[in-house]
């Protein structure tokens, strides 16, 4: 077999479980392997995963997939990384040992640390110099809280010996044997403590949230040599050439480079992001601006529609009240019932994001009378994700000239086809559902093989991307957007809950 490098690895470590995926020289997916992790809920509103539990089944899946097809590691021409953003943890450089679990993105113990903020009239500074609105989902917050609880719980701990880091930092230290400690500038501008501008960390906020600036990592351009793998890892040494945040990936691959094109992807949360070009673009509508991506020569921005739950509710309907068995069964038992019978779903489980931006929100079922069944209840929660995606392509049309004609679509949640269908029939405009729906390594895979030259041309790449299916509004279009008023009000009601 010939050694000449024929694939590129993508690394996808998303907030449900871990992907590696191989990609080959006309940009299919020549092989793969999943494996789901555990969601740790300590307290109500929060969550934690485990940062060795991350890495050790990333380096199975690695494992794994060159196992599974027979390649040498050596065949490798580079490895993209893309990662679930905003979860955040603390390690020791001379032993790898993490000094807590890692907070993730949904987690909300620190939403009273954000309140505190706003009525110190910090919101809008922090808003104009990240682009983010003031809210518990971003990592500065969440690094404060773990500064403090080692503080408290671990005084001893020598500080020269602790770096701090998003996942992707995390997973490039472990690949890398600990050589490098650096993030990517798309990564780096969902922390809140990137300065947008500038694209460095921002002296004043790291005082704000008393973070010292020697734990930061490094900030580097998304499509750029970060390193190698460690021989003692894989056996070789492959150069990393591509690092994104899991929304931006996606974008990546979709081919949004332009001003104008969007996509939206259904995971964990639902995530829409529209291209905004090489200049910063601010909302009027509570949308974030974040970079997109960035070469050594131009960085790309982008405005971003982010809502916290939507397949999460679907796990939860799983792992939760263990009302279906499989997240595909929720588009069986949907498909059996005409409507919901009057409920209504408000998927605030972790708050809500755009546009209401309310960490004091939580979920609720609405509108239930005796008549209502699982089915019913399995659907209003297919319903509300498609809801919240409207009511985010609603912001995105205010923001802009020229309204969403049509929704490039990817990740988990898109397999099902009611969801989609729906989704289609609520907004009134197509949605286009490409064959390989995980387009968040597929996009963190193009980005490292250009880097390398492995390809050379990313619009051919663009341009060979399969579309499966296209959902278009149809019969059920009237009654899914009579709907949408009476499931505003139902938000309305679980708007500000707690205290
Ligand atoms: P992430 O990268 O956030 O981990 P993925 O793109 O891997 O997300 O998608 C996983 C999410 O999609 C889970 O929350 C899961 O509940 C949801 N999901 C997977 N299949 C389906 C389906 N057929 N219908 C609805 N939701 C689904």
């Amino acid at each position: 077999m010939s050694d000449r490098p024929q694939y590129v690895l993508a690394l996808d470590l998303g907030t449900t479980g871990n992907r590696a995926i191989l990609f080959n020289q006309q940009g299919n997916i020549f092989g793969q392997t999943y494996q789901e992790f555990t969601q740790h809920y300590p307290e109500p509103g929060w969550l934690e995963h485990d940062p060795q539990e991350i890495w050790q089944d990333t380096y199975n899946c690695i494992k794994q997939v060159i196992a599974k097809t027979n390649i040498e590691v050596s065949q490798i021409a580079a490895i993209g990384l893309t990662v679930q953003r905003e979860t955040c943890l603390l390690w020791d450089k001379t032993t790898g040992e993490p000094l807590h679990k890692a907070i993730v993105w949904q987690d909300r113990r620190t939403s009273k640390i954000c309140n505190d903020l706003r009525e110190q009239g910090k919101a809008e500074t922090i808003q104009q110099k990240t682009g983010l609105v003031l809210d518990a989902y971003f990592s500065a917050t969440k690094l404060q809280w773990l500064i403090n609880w080692v503080k408290e719980n671990k005084p001893d701990v020598n500080w020269d010996n602790i770096i701090a880091g998003t996942i992707d930092t995390w997973a490039l230290w472990k690949l890398t044997g600990g050589k490098v400690h650096a993030t990517d500038i798309s990564n780096a501008s969902r922390t809140m403590l990137m300065n947008l501008d500038t694209g460095d960390w921002d002296k004043s906020l790291l005082e704000l949230f008393n973070i010292p600036e020697h734990i930061m990592p490094e900030i580097r351009p998304s499509m750029s040599l970060f390193g190698t793998t460690d021989t003692e890892v894989l056996g070789a040494e492959i150069p990393i050439a591509a690092l994104f945040g899991d929304q931006q990936a996606a974008l990546f691959a979709h081919g949004c480079d332009r001003p104008g094109l969007l996509k939206c992807t259904y995971g964990t949360g639902c995530f829409l992001v529209a291209q905004s070009g090489t200049q910063v673009t601010r909302s009027q509508q509570q949308l974030l601006s974040t970079v997109a991506w960035s070469t050594p020569e131009q960085t790309n921005y982008a405005l971003e529609g982010a809502i916290f739950t939507t397949g999460a509710s679907i796990q939860w309907l799983r792992d939760g009240l263990k009302l279906i068995d499989s997240a595909a069964e929720s588009e069986t038992l949907a498909s059996q019932v005409p409507d919901t019978n009057g409920a209504y779903f408000v998927p605030a489980l972790s708050g809500l994001g755009a546009p209401h931006w309310d960490m004091n929100a939580r979920g609720a079922f609405l509108g239930l009378t005796a008549g209502v069944k699982r089915e019913h209840m399995v659907r209003a929660v297919l319903e509300a994700i498609a809801y919240q995606v409207k009511e985010v392509v609603e912001a995105v049309n205010q923001d802009s000239e020229k309204p969403v004609s049509l929704l490039k679509v990817d990740g988990g949640a898109t397999q099902n086809n009611f969801l989609m269908q729906f989704q289609a029939d609520a907004l009134g405009v197509e949605i286009e559902r490409p064959v390989i729906l995980d387009a968040t390594a597929q996009g963190a895979a193009f980005g490292a093989g250009l880097t390398v030259g492995f390809w050379d041309s990313y619009q051919d790449l663009v341009s060979s991307r399969k579309i499966d299916r296209v959902f278009s509004p149809g019969e059920g279009a009237s009654g899914a957007q009579a709907n949408y008023s009476m499931w505003k009000r139902a938000v309305e009601r679980a708007k500000n809950w707690i205290e």
